[in-house]
């Protein structure tokens, strides 16, 4: 699905019709009450407006990223998450569907998440940069800084308790360190948002098109993915 019918769809949904297409029909009198399910639809409307806007501004942006890519790529998932995946930049795959990790390391983000058992739509996806940098090169450091302000502007959208960094260009743009994922990895840190006011507990952990070509670190990124797990069941 293309980024613009998928917002289509997205739209559908938060427009309340995903309620009548549900297997069962909704109780309505069973919590939450009507108006918290109204206000949650409320909630949601005004953050897919916001993201929309973000999107629009990426989108007018002017890079030279723009002339070799063919679609801009913003996110995937849900603007309801408590947990952002923040990678590095669109590949092949993801540059022609328009949507963040759908090519192989996607697939491995898939079984990632299904090993800490969430679903690609229980969370938000999003990359550092939002166009393909020509040959998939890694974004360089003045594209990182052009494009973190809208990684920001995304999070104070979505208002995550928890983001998990894959690869060190998501570490290096988030946690502001040239420090290696070998020593940031296995640990909690700390990302501050002036806007919502809040600490977001945040892991960096390997990138998975890094763990498909070298399958040794699988057990740590492993281990971040039951960190992160730990601290979803004490949450519950
Ligand atoms: N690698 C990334 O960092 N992001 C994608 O969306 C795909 C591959």
């Amino acid at each position: 699905m293309n980024q613009s019918n998928k917002r289509n769809l997205e739209y559908i949904k938060n427009s309340g019709i995903n309620y009548f297409l549900q297997d069962s029909p909704k109780k309505w009198l069973e919590n939450p009450s009507k108006t918290e399910l109204l206000a949650n639809d409320a909630n949601e409307s005004n953050k897919f407006k916001k993201i929309q806007e973000i999107i629009d501004s990426i989108q007018s942006y002017q890079t030279p990223l723009k002339n070799s890519a063919k679609n801009v790529v913003v996110y995937d998932g849900n603007l309801d998450a408590k947990i952002m995946f923040i990678g590095e930049a669109p590949g092949r795959d993801e540059d022609l569907q328009g949507i963040p990790f759908v090519g192989r390391a996607g697939q491995l983000l898939n079984k990632m998440l299904a090993a800490i058992k969430l679903q690609r739509d229980e969370v938000y996806i999003t990359n550092v940069v939002n166009w393909r940098p020509p040959d998939n090169r890694t974004p360089n450091e003045d594209e990182i800084l052009e494009f973190l302000p809208f990684l920001q502007q995304q999070i104070d959208v979505v208002n995550p308790d928890y983001i998990f960094l894959l690869g060190s260009v998501a570490a290096k743009a988030i946690l502001s360190t040239p420090i290696g994922l070998g020593k940031l990895r296995g640990t909690w840190h700390e990302y501050k948002s002036l806007q919502l006011n809040k600490t977001i507990h945040t892991i960096a952990s390997y990138h998975p098109a890094f763990l498909l070509r070298s399958p040794q670190y699988k057990k740590a990124s492993w281990e971040d993915l039951k960190m992160l797990q730990t601290k979803l069941n004490e949450k519950n």
